[in-house]
């Protein structure tokens, strides 16, 4: 059997050490004589499963108490409904601001319109002349100190990194900071999904954090949420109770059948991080695969990175060949070389590589040999 080094941005590749012992543990699951699949979600073994899931996870992020971790279903793109229907109502005005820095934020604002009054605080969707160059839409993101942040919205809603346009944000405002830009009490919810455990994140800055599992957690089906509790509880009358973080978290994500099957296999992931090392420790592999990537694209005149240098994501790298004619027969080389899924998304075009925790420098390497060799026949 031979893997493939997958390039994939989501679904993407797993530890292979997790899907082993999964494969292994697929028709017993710890002598139970059951698969986790077969198991009644609220029996002792599924409990175990689900909360040792969550202590992990906390270990890993350093999760306070004063926070909820919840395990739910829908995928990001239902959390753009979810956490509006959450926490407008957190403020009268039932207002809700955003920075939007490419297609996912967009999504994200275009959605919770159904539920209040949403302001887009800025923006990136138009042309940045800065230092002699023009960078495209959705190339780069707006400086803190230009939000328009209003003073009553409840919560501020920002995408950390952008998986389409390969835009990673970190310079997350703390309270101090946002009251400085005209902000009150306003929570800062991040849609972490792309870069999720891919580095430490400062929590203390946020109200919430949401991600689909999918890219560096696990498979798709669950949805991780991490609230803090005393936002609990503001859910709009229109909310559905599955949905209401009050009444999941009350449960400990068993206020219905959760996705049990993702939530063991996000756990074997956890525990393959905490095994590596923790986030720190998968920090750094991950700033060495982007450095090593990024390094020699920057020394190509073939390749063309859109993004802005001060944004480039650490976890999806999207670059353009000279001419798409080229764009084919470049997929083509890379698969027989075993290169997979480097296509990159259809409303952009060029490529796209995704390395996230699972992909070993090893894999980086044989794509920059490849880039290499490309480059030298077709340059
Ligand atoms: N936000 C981001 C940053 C994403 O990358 C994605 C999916 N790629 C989504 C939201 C939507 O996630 P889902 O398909 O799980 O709804």
């Amino acid at each position: 059997m031979a893997r493939l080094w997958n390039f994939s941005a989501g679904p993407s590749a797993l530890p292979e050490s997790v899907l082993q012992q999964a494969a292994q543990e697929m028709l017993d699951w710890n002598g139970s004589g059951m698969s986790v699949m077969e198991m009644s979600h609220r029996g002792p073994e599924f409990t175990r499963i689900c909360d040792e899931a969550e202590d992990d996870l906390r270990e890993l992020l350093g999760i306070g108490d004063e926070f909820a971790v919840l395990f739910m279903q829908g995928g990001a793109t239902a959390e753009n409904a979810i956490v509006p229907m959450n926490l407008i109502g957190l403020r009268d005005g039932h207002k809700a601001d955003f920075v939007l820095s490419g297609i996912w934020s967009r999504k994200s604002a275009t959605e919770a319109r159904k539920y209040g009054d949403v302001s887009v605080v800025a923006s990136s969707e138009s042309e940045l002349n800065q230092d002699g160059r023009t960078w495209q839409p959705w190339a780069w993101f707006p400086a803190v100190d230009q939000w328009q942040v209003r003073p009553d919205a409840s919560f501020l809603h920002i995408c950390s990194n952008e998986t389409i346009g390969g835009v990673e944000f970190m310079d997350w405002p703390d309270a101090r900071r946002m009251r400085a830009l005209g902000a009150g009490d306003v929570e800062l919810v991040v849609d972490a999904s792309s870069h999720f455990l891919s580095r430490s994140m400062p929590l203390d800055r946020v109200g919430m954090l949401y991600a689909g599992a999918q890219k560096n957690a696990g498979p798709a089906g669950v949805t991780i949420v991490v609230v803090r509790r005393d936002l609990l509880g503001h859910a709009l009358p229109i909310c559905p109770s599955a949905f209401d973080y009050a009444n999941v978290a009350k449960e400990r994500s068993r206020f219905n059948t959760p996705p049990a099957y993702s939530i063991y296999i996000a756990g074997l992931v956890f525990k393959w991080l905490l095994k590596q090392g923790g986030l720190d420790a998968i920090e750094k592999v991950n700033q060495e695969k982007s450095r090593r990537l990024y390094q020699f694209f920057d020394r190509s005149d073939f390749y063309q990175l859109p993004v802005h240098p001060q944004f480039r994501s650490r976890m999806n790298v999207p670059f353009f060949l000279p001419d798409t004619t080229l764009d084919g027969i470049f997929l083509d080389g890379a698969r027989e070389r075993g290169l997979a899924q480097l296509k990159g998304h259809k409303s952009v075009g060029g490529m796209r590589a995704s390395i996230y925790n699972a992909m070993p420098l090893e894999g980086v390497m044989a794509l920059i040999e490849y880039l290499e060799s490309f480059e030298r026949t077709h340059g």
